[in-house]
């Protein structure tokens, strides 16, 4: 398994369907029935869905590393 892997979870109870997310990381998030969800939720690294973490006003989205679990953003 590739070490540097990263997994995205969106909550989508919290998520409030902005759509902030997708224009951050398009195509690595997507609405669906009016809320986010990864396009797939193991990923390369890619800074576009840390800034989609991090910008989400509800701090729905988690990126955490796929082999430690460590949660990368949003910073806490
Ligand atoms: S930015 Fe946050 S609240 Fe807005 S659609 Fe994405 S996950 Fe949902």
């Amino acid at each position: 398994m590739d070490a540097q892997q990263w997994r995205i979870d969106v909550d989508r109870e919290v998520c409030a369907g902005t759509g902030l997310c997708v224009g951050t990381a398009a195509g690595r998030l997507r609405l669906d029935a009016g809320r986010a969800r990864p396009v797939r939720e193991v990923v390369e690294p890619d800074q576009a869905v840390v800034d989609a973490a991090e910008t989400c006003p509800m701090e729905a989205i988690t990126v955490r590393s796929l082999t430690t679990g460590e949660v990368l953003a949003p910073e806490l």
